[in-house]
């Protein structure tokens, strides 16, 4: 059985990289039906205690699952991991576009995906929290999903569930950059060539194509493919990924493959376009 919502709720992200003058527009073409609402983010406000939880779900140690993770205990308010959940969004806001892009992988910090959704869903207000509403969260946190294949937290763009979370910093690490990209960062690390720096700095035009990086406004095309994902995760009972390249319900692993599939071929396939128009009939 189909899920008929009857609204959707956006939460914007922090970081205010999104257009959602943009994004909106463009998903109503798909819905037309259904009112969409893009609301503040919804971690607009952190006291201590919600700045807490969030230290407790962070993954340290990618091999093991959440129940094994090494627990480091808060040190009371002043805690310098509390101070930084308090205030990413001044950190966010302060620091300048060139700084984001020149922000090392390494110094990501992970959250369980999943225990995040738990607790977001804590945070639903009452009247919100059936199934004629949808709410997609666009969070600049990245999340992360162990895998019980091979052992270990695999970075995420899209949770998709009540809410769904889409990771806006999963949408630039998650999927993998060209495998040349590598080398080159392998090169920069031998060489230790600016290695605090720009790294669009070291990439020719035509490779940045291939690839998502900070401030890239082609996210946007990206970002209505991935809340398409999270709407499709109701109307296909859970199941919204599909094995057509050129559909938006790919699920890419790779970056050159949201390019293609987000940004040049931008549809849905015939049997996802068929299954959205029974949708919208009922
Ligand atoms: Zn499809």
């Amino acid at each position: 059985m189909m899920l008929k919502f009857k609204n959707i709720h956006i939460y914007c992200n922090q970081a205010n990289n999104l257009d959602f003058n943009v994004i909106v527009p463009e998903l109503r073409k798909y819905f037309p039906n259904i009112p969409i609402d893009v609301r503040h983010p919804f971690l607009n406000k952190i006291d201590s205690v919600l700045a807490e939880r969030l230290v407790s779900i962070r993954i340290s140690d990618i091999k093991r699952p959440f129940n094994e993770q090494p627990r480091v205990k808060v040190q009371g308010i002043s805690d310098q991991n509390i101070v930084y959940e308090r205030n990413l969004r001044d950190l966010i806001h302060t620091s300048n576009s060139s700084s984001i892009a020149g922000r090392r992988h390494k110094e990501l910090i992970l959250y369980d995906g999943f225990m995040m959704q738990r607790l977001f869903e804590t945070m639903i207000g009452e009247n919100e929290a059936n199934t004629h509403h949808v709410h997609i969260v666009f969070e600049d946190r990245l999340i992360c999903t162990f895998s019980e294949e091979d052992w270990r937290y695999h970075a995420r763009t899209i949770l998709g569930g009540s809410p769904s979370i889409i990771s806006t910093t999963g949408i630039i690490e998650a999927p993998a950059k060209p495998k040349e990209w590598y080398i080159k960062q392998m090169q920069v690390a031998a060489n230790d060539i600016s290695s605090d720096g720009d790294q669009n700095e070291i990439a020719s035009s035509t490779e940045k194509e291939k690839y998502l990086e900070y401030g890239d406004c082609r996210i946007n095309f990206a970002a209505v493919g991935y809340v398409l994902q999270a709407l499709f995760f109701f109307i296909t009972e859970g199941n919204p990924f599909c094995n057509d390249i050129n559909c938006r319900l790919y699920n890419a692993h790779w970056q050159e493959e949201v390019i293609h599939s987000q940004i040049q071929s931008k549809r849905l396939c015939n049997k996802h376009a068929k299954l959205l128009h029974k949708f919208n009939a009922i």
